[in-house]
């Protein structure tokens, strides 16, 4: 039983391509849980995206932001598609959704897990001799500064020259408080904090080192190590295993976290957090909107509903109920159901069986 008789709401926003059908599952399983534990949680749902540009001709309508304020968590699927190339890149509707609701709530932190268990280890595009026991790996990416927020970011025509300029800045407080993040989280791993720059050769990173290191004092049980960004590409596919937590300036996470998205075989598996001081955040599959498998109940919803599991974990802090999500899934994965995705040409489930399976394995724990 839920002793937690607080009151919440999700704002649910499906978005596009393959987003309304894998929220589905996240949402069947939701409301599994919640009559599990007897959760109070309530869900309502609000265009973004495309399907937002369509009908109220903005990607990120009044309406959505403000069932977003009134939400404690917010839940997407994923934005864009085709349908909506032709628009200029800053009407583009992952463009003008996406960076001003995470701009807007100041959702500086950005978590992203790739775990491969050992059991799935022919997912990965490594050597089975590298991955033989699996890897779990926790990126945390500073999302709202550096070289994708710095001023100036423009372009200028000058003595008959075309110059671009973007601007790489960071302070102190901005470096202090994701790293603080990632030292906590290492808390609950195996304390290890490999925090990755270019410190050889930007000012910035060595700001980031330099205050990365003394954020460390506060934290004498966790080891941290630092590493060039170059190396860290180099040394993540060459032995994942020997990495925990990993800090990243945004550019810089932008690529690694990806890197080692891949590593565990398939995008349709990677959850995402963003969330800022107060715990409110927005949680969202890494992959985008997949317009080729798109109404073909091909996608594969674990990334969906691990993104749920993080928003039960970071925002509503209920961490059995997320702990039972991931063992659900780890099961179901186990007894060998997969969706196209990671089928490899054999035998393979819909998008809503694997749902179904999930929940079968959530009411059996
Ligand atoms: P994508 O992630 O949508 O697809 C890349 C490949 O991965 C495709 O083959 C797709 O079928 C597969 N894939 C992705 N998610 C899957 C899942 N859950 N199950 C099975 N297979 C899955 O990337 P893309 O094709 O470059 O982009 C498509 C659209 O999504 C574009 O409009 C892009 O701008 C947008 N996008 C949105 C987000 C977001 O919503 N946060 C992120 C990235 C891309």
């Amino acid at each position: 039983m839920n002793k937690n008789k607080k009151k919440y709401k999700i704002a649910i926003l499906p978005g596009d391509g393959i987003g309304p059908e894998v929220m589905k599952e996240a949402c069947k399983i939701l409301k599994v849980l919640k009559k599990k534990f007897n959760l109070k949680i309530k869900t309502k749902k609000y265009d973004i995206g495309g399907i937002a540009i369509d009908k109220y001709g903005c990607a990120l309508p009044k309406k959505t932001l403000k069932g977003c304020k009134k939400s404690d968590a917010i839940l997407l699927g994923s934005i864009g598609g085709p349908k909506w190339d032709y628009l200029p890149s800053k009407n583009r509707p992952e463009i003008s959704s996406l960076l001003p609701l995470r701009k807007y709530f100041n959702f500086f932190i950005n978590l992203r897990p790739s775990i491969l268990i050992p059991e799935l280890n022919n997912l990965s595009p490594l050597k089975k001799k590298i991955v033989k026991n699996g890897f779990n790996i926790l990126c945390i990416r500073e999302l709202i500064g550096g070289i994708y927020f710095g001023k100036p970011s423009k372009e200028i025509k000058k003595n008959n020259k075309h110059y671009a300029i973007d601007t790489t800045i960071y302070n102190t407080y901005e470096i202090k408080r994701i790293a603080k993040i990632a030292f906590e989280e290492a808390k609950n791993r195996n304390y290890k904090v490999t925090s990755i720059d270019k410190s050889n050769v930007l000012k910035t990173s060595k700001l980031w080192r330099k205050t990365v290191i003394k954020v460390s004092k506060k934290y004498p049980k966790i080891k941290l190590s630092h590493i060039y960004f170059d190396n860290a590409v180099m040394q993540i596919i060459k032995n994942p295993k020997k990495f925990d937590v990993i800090l990243c300036p945004n550019l810089i996470g932008d690529v690694i976290s990806d890197e080692c998205g891949i590593l565990t075989g398939s995008i349709g598996m990677l959850p995402s957090a963003s969330f800022n001081e107060n715990g409110f955040g927005l949680y969202e599959p890494a992959g985008g909107s997949a317009p080729d498998i798109q109404g073909k109940n091909l996608a594969n919803p674990i990334a969906q509903i691990l993104s749920l599991s993080m928003l039960l974990k970071y925002s509503l802090k209920m961490n059995k109920v997320s702990n039972l999500i991931n063992s659900a899934i780890k099961k179901t994965l186990i007894k060998g159901f997969r969706t196209y995705d990671i089928s490899y040409g054999k035998k393979f489930i819909t998008t809503k069986q694997m749902g179904n399976e999930i929940i079968k394995s959530i009411i059996q724990d």
